[in-house]
């Protein structure tokens, strides 16, 4: 053996009075000594140790650990297995945790011999994952594994930690009135009071709900969080293709489910109200993609106008000078969003009579555009707007979204 790591390993030996086991032995000479393991190693160096006369491992209680790695190896995979029985997973991660004066001695260690090699605590993850993953078939995943393991040597207890899945889809709402959220009610704040019959609720239903009561049972969640990319108005259709969401289910402990067969039992559930499309597992990423509203994004909408007076044909065509619009918060949504002007573009514009004062009008226009402040005018927050360039007053009576593109 190389003089300096005999070297060293005799420092070891003076400090720890020669009780170290094997692991702790190896682990510090895991960039100093080829071998598959660190226990390895430590048998290694014992060996030559011993065959050079320097003297043997008494095999008494380990100086660092305390022998942790006798339950590394016998009984902790059992205690793990038990624990996780009701769990569906695929893959997975450990952690643990051991008394601050393990890692407290091993810190000592390594800064008087100068070592620079990995602490306890991945040692032992690292052997639990490899003894779990032969056992169990799973794989260990470091980047988002379905489960993180915690075990806990301080006071013997093993915790699961369950990741959320997450599914993408599109949704349509068919019927006006209802939010695309829960909102609580405004008395009590969600707690229940006579005004919302004990609900705690505004509205009795939601899109969130309607699409998230079935998952949430199937997956056995515990917690459910509806991500969509915008947002209709209570009173505002949404058709076409469906708006596109993210649903989060916290905590499953299934996440294996025929997604098409999920559709079907979202939508019967939600009895023509709301109709989900296209689900599919996705990760976490896609959840913070889809709230972006930038004007990358383009969404097309029906408005039905009403105008103060009447209105002929050719009046309409005026309506293609709507271009670039400049839109100051509207004061329906000031309570809530910030006071600014945005600048979002028209990207086309159709329209039709359907009665002397009432026409229909097809807006393809870029994301965070208020369509009923486009025509109203806001008061002359929006401008131009449909109101200001027909010479008129104008209302949007009725609103659907036909399509929108992220
Ligand atoms: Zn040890
Ligand atoms: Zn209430």
């Amino acid at each position: 053996m190389e003089s300096q790591i005999t070297e060293k390993a005799l420092k070891l030996m003076e400090v720890t009075d020669w009780n170290l086991c094997n692991h702790c032995l190896g682990r510090n000479f895991s960039k100093l000594v080829e071998g598959e393991d660190n226990k390895y190693r430590g048998k290694y160096i014992a060996q030559i140790l011993s065959e050079e006369n320097y003297g043997s491992l008494n095999g008494k209680s380990c100086y660092i650990c305390g022998n942790i790695f006798d339950y590394v190896e016998d009984g902790v995979i059992e205690k793990i297995t038990s624990n996780i029985n009701p769990v569906e997973f695929e893959t997975f991660l450990v952690g643990s945790r051991v008394s601050p004066e393990i890692l407290d001695r091993e810190e000592k260690i390594h800064k008087s011999l100068e070592l620079d090699v990995e602490n306890i605590k991945k040692e032992i993850n690292r052997e639990i994952g490899k003894k779990l993953s032969i056992q169990l078939q799973k794989e260990v995943d470091f980047g988002y594994p379905d489960i993180v393991i915690m075990i806990d040597f301080v006071n013997d207890k093993i915790g699961i930690q369950i990741n959320p899945i997450f599914i993408e889809g599109r949704y349509k709402k068919l019927i006006r009135g209802i939010p695309q959220t829960k909102w609580p009610c405004r008395k009590c704040r969600g707690k229940g009071c006579p005004n919302c019959d004990y609900t705690g609720k505004l509205y009795s239903e939601s899109v969130e709900e309607l699409v998230s009561i079935i998952p949430l049972q199937l997956f056995s969640g515990s917690d459910s969080k509806f991500h969509g990319a915008g947002r209709e108005d209570i009173d505002v259709k949404m058709l076409g293709n469906g708006r596109p969401f993210v649903l989060e289910i916290k905590d499953p402990l299934i996440r294996n489910l025929d997604l098409n067969d999920l559709e079907t039992k979202i939508n019967e559930y939600a009895n023509g109200k709301v109709e989900v499309s296209n689900l599919k597992f996705t990760g976490r990423k896609q959840k913070a993609m889809i709230k972006n509203s930038s004007t990358d994004t383009y969404k097309v909408y029906r408005a039905l106008v009403e105008t103060s007076d009447e209105i002929k044909e050719e009046e309409l065509d005026k309506l293609s000078l709507l271009d670039v619009i400049n839109q100051r918060t509207p004061i329906r949504v000031s309570h809530r969003r910030a006071d600014k002007i945005r600048i979002r573009k028209v990207r086309e514009i159709s329209a039709k009579i359907i009665s002397p004062s009432t026409f229909e009008m097809i807006v393809e226009c870029e994301g965070g555009l208020y369509i009923k402040e486009l025509i109203s005018s806001d008061e002359g927050r929006t401008s131009p707007s449909v109101a200001k360039i027909l010479g008129k007053k104008a209302l949007c009576v009725q609103l659907d979204v036909l399509e929108v593109n992220i």
